[in-house]
This record gives C-alpha cells, structure tokens and sequence, in this order.
C-alpha cells in the first residue's frame, strides 16, 4: 500500500517553519509496511488544499492531511477534504458539548468559532484529542470507484503524534497487507563522498532489491538501506548482506553500523579499554568537550580539558613552551602534538587530544588559509598528528576538527 502525507500550514511555506511530522510519520508507516511514495506541503487556502487532496486521492491509497484543523478562519482542512470527496461535514453535538466542557473547566466562556472543530466528514470515524481542543478524523470511503483511506490530524506535534500512535497506528496495521520494511544505517567518517560512492556504487548494483540513501555532512556521510519483503527476516537479510559488503569494501572507515553517533562509539571504545580521555581545544572552542560530553555515562571515561584560545593558557593549562608559539605558530603542527601531550599529562588522562586551527571567516594568510587544522591524539607511547585544510563555513570547519580528533580517537582504540 502506498501514502502521500500531507501538511498543511502557510507557516509552512515561509523560512521560518518545517514540516517535520511527515518525518514522524514516514517512521511510522514504513514500520507497517506502508510506503511513502509523495509529501506535499500546502498553505492555508481552500482552493489549493482542494486540489491536493484530489490529486493525492487519485494516486495514492492512503491519504494523510494534518493541520488546520483548528478553530480560526484560515483552518480549513476539513471542510476542503470534504469537498473533494464530495461528502457533506455534519456537526457533531458530543463534540461541541465537549469543547464546551472543556472551556468551562478552565472558566473560560468558548467563542462559538470552536464549534467548527466538531465538523465531522460523512462517514468518518472521530479520533478524540488528549492533548489539545481539535479532533482527528479516521476515513475509509471511495475516490473515483477505489477504496480510500484519508486521516485527519492536528497539526502540532505533541498532539499529532500520540493521536497517531493510539488511534490510526494499529487501524491501518489492520488494513495494510503484511508487508515488511528493514531498514540499515552504516556511518562512514572522514571520506569524500565521491569516493565512497565510487567504491559502494558497483555493490549496490549487484542488490537490486535494496534501495540506498547517501547523506553526506561535514565528515560524515550516512548509507541508509532499506529493503521490503514477505517477512521481516527477508527484508532484515536483504539489508544485512549489503551491508556486510559495504562493510568489506570501507573497512575501518564504517565507524557505526546500528545508528550509532561518533562520540557514542569512541564512548564504548574507552569504555572497553578502560581508558580516560583529555582534551584541549582552541579553534573548536569547547565543541568537542560538547560532543563527547553529550553521551549519557561519558564521566566514565572522559575527565575533561580545556578550552585555550589564548597563547598564554595554551601554555598556562596545557604546557605549550611560548618558543614554540612563538617559532611555529599557535597553529601548527607542533602546537597540536604539545596541547595533546600537555593535557594528558595535566590531566592525568591516557589519552590526549590537542586541536587548533583557523576556522574563518577571517584570519587567515597565505601560508595558513582558513580551513587549516592540526590535530594530535596522544597516548604517551606514539602521538599522531594529522593536518587538513577543509573548505566551508566556520561551522563546517569546527565540526569537521572535532569530527577528525574523535575519528582518530578511535582508531588508537580499535
Ligand atoms: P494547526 O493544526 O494548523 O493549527 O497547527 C498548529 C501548529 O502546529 C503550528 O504552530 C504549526 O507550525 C504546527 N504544525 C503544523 N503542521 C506541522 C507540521 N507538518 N510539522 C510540524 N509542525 C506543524
Ligand atoms: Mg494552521
């Protein structure tokens, strides 16, 4: 079975807001076995929302719509659904007497405009809301001769998704033929998409029954597969064979293979070896403190660090000799191998991560551009460094140090 998801809103046709309950959404119909095939964002007019909703009806089996189906004026979901099905709305009385309730509980007198929130498409089912004032409404009718299932819900996300999840989840499990979705995600750190999509590509083509995804970010790139079957030992078979292949081609390069963050697997790494880790940083300012710290149980393993922007507190907490600064640059190779040395021995770590570089937009010079980074990871026996030169904003650069020194953490742990 296939659904378009619906979202309707101007807010959602401005920069200042996303739809993102279609994500919750496709979660959850892929789950049952349902595919998402088109999602359409509409602004807040009955003529456009009209013509979507035919155009969805028309080629999809499931139609979901969600938003506006509030009180005011520019709510006008249902009654634009009801149009195109050509099915008239009736008002419901135990939904007014509700909403009337409701507001007298909070001692508020109700304007009569919340009456419309009990309009009812003929025929559908009403899905009470816990956590809000509009009802959904559950539909199973015909469009053009075929059978139809069209579901409203509200808009925001703390009444759409329990709404979903306690009225409409299990009903279309009930009419969705089994079907199965397993999905796969393998992150693979600092390689250039091109690349990895060179080595991968020639191994998708031998599993056509497996659809695959690349995100690519700042040093990161995610391979998403997915794969649809009788069962769901088939489909978990499908994506588990692909991905054991990718495994091969990338090696160590695949840092997750269950949907793990970066700083979450160095995590288990320490934690395996028994290790401690300090960092001192001074292009990336404390973000690599942030990711690391950002995993529940990280004081395990992670004693802390510091931030050291100055010359002077890279050698009042790190124990940076001011020659060196002074002969190489406080952004240099030398500097990167001192900051990890010194914090580890200043903080009594076995392991030591020192970052700087120049992370823009001003600031740089010809022989150090923006973009550059040192970065060392000491563990008292061998100290490596690494220096890259990344293009981009200086978020871009930021993240992509922190992602390079917990890359490399990683690998002194494998
Ligand atoms: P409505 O049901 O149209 O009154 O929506 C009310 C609120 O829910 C607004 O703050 C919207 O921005 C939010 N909202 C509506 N649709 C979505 C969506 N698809 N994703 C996320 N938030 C939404
Ligand atoms: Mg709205």
């Amino acid at each position: 079975m296939i659904a378009e998801i619906i979202a309707i809103g101007s807010e959602l046709l401005t920069p200042f807001r996303q739809d993102t309950n279609s994500l919750f959404l496709t979660e959850k119909l892929n789950e049952l076995g349902i595919e998402v095939v088109h999602k359409s964002v509409v602004g807040d007019d009955r003529a456009e929302l009209a013509s979507v909703a035919r155009i969805a009806l028309n080629r999809t089996d499931i139609v979901i719509f969600m938003g506006g189906l509030g009180p005011t004026e520019d709510d006008l979901t249902r009654e634009s659904v009801a149009e195109a099905m050509r099915l008239p709305l009736r008002r419901d009385p135990d939904i007014v007497a509700g909403l009337y309730a409701r507001f007298a509980a909070r001692r508020i007198k109700m304007t009569e405009n919340n009456s419309k929130q009990a309009d009812v498409i003929a025929g559908a089912a009403v899905m009470p809301n816990n956590n809000g004032s509009a009802p959904g409404q559950w539909l199973e009718g015909s469009y053009e001769g075929k059978k139809k299932v069209v579901i409203l819900l509200p808009g925001p996300p703390v009444e759409l998704k329990p709404m979903f999840m306690e009225q409409a989840y299990e009903r279309l499990r009930a009419i969705a033929p089994p079907a199965f979705i397993a999905t796969r995600v393998l992150k693979v750190a600092l390689m250039p998409e091109s690349e990895c999509d060179s080595r991968c590509a020639p191994i998708y083509k031998e599993h056509n029954g497996v659809q695959t995804t690349i995100l690519a970010g700042p040093g990161d790139i995610q391979l998403h597969l997915k794969a649809r079957a009788d069962t769901l030992e088939e489909a978990q078979e499908l994506v588990d064979v692909l991905a054991e292949e990718l495994e091969d081609e990338l090696d160590e390069r695949v840092y997750s293979t269950g949907g793990e963050s970066l700083e979450q697997i160095v995590g288990y790494y320490l934690q395996m070896r028994g290790a401690t880790l300090a960092v001192a940083e001074s292009c990336t300012g404390g973000l690599l403190a942030e990711r690391i710290t950002s995993v529940a149980g990280s004081s395990r393993y992670f004693l802390g660090g510091a931030v050291v922007y100055s010359n002077e507190l890279k050698t009042a907490m790190a124990d940076v000799p001011p020659l060196m600064i002074a002969e190489h640059g406080a952004v240099s190779k030398e500097v990167a191998i001192a900051l990890a040395e010194g914090i580890r021995k200043k903080c009594k770590a076995d392991i030591g991560v020192g970052v700087t570089g120049i992370a823009g937009p001003s600031g740089g010079t010809a022989e150090k551009p923006v973009g550059l980074m040192y970065i060392a990871v000491a563990d008292g026996k061998k100290t490596d460094v690494i220096d890259r030169k990344v293009p981009g904003s200086r978020d871009r650069v930021r993240f992509y140090a922190t992602q390079q020194a917990l890359d490399m953490v990683r690998l002194k742990l494998v």
